[in-house]
């Protein structure tokens, strides 16, 4: 899978990270830099010509935990649901650490505070 990157920030990155090369170049030696301003604008332009990937915003979410049974007056919370889509993740089971870190049924990343 590809990395996205931001177009305008890159674009803003190339024209405003100062160029070592212009730096080694004389300040009279207008041909060179305007050489190397043309080339900077093909990479701009290229980089312009390049398809947009639509991205689907990461969606975060978290487990919420269920329960109906207590030990030493603690509720034992052994049923999660997914905050985002409802999936149910029913194992038995209290260990919250286990819990996956996507949601399986919609992709949220399970990133918010879980309910304790
Ligand atoms: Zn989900």
């Amino acid at each position: 899978m590809g990395e996205c990157i931001n177009r305008h920030e890159l674009i803003a990155a190339i024209v405003d990270t100062p160029s070592e090369a212009a730096d080694k170049i004389a300040v009279t030696d207008i041909g060179t830099r305007a050489i190397l301003a043309m080339r900077q604008n093909e990479i701009i332009s290229i980089i312009n010509k390049m398809p947009a990937e639509d991205v689907e915003p990461v969606k975060h979410g978290k487990w919420d935990g269920e329960g109906d049974g207590y030990a030493d007056g603690k509720i034992i919370l052994d049923v999660w649901y997914c905050s985002e889509c409802g999936h149910c993740i029913d194992d038995g089971t209290d260990n919250r650490k286990m819990l996956p870190k996507y949601c399986s049924n919609c992709g949220a990343k399970m990133d918010e505070e879980t309910e304790e």
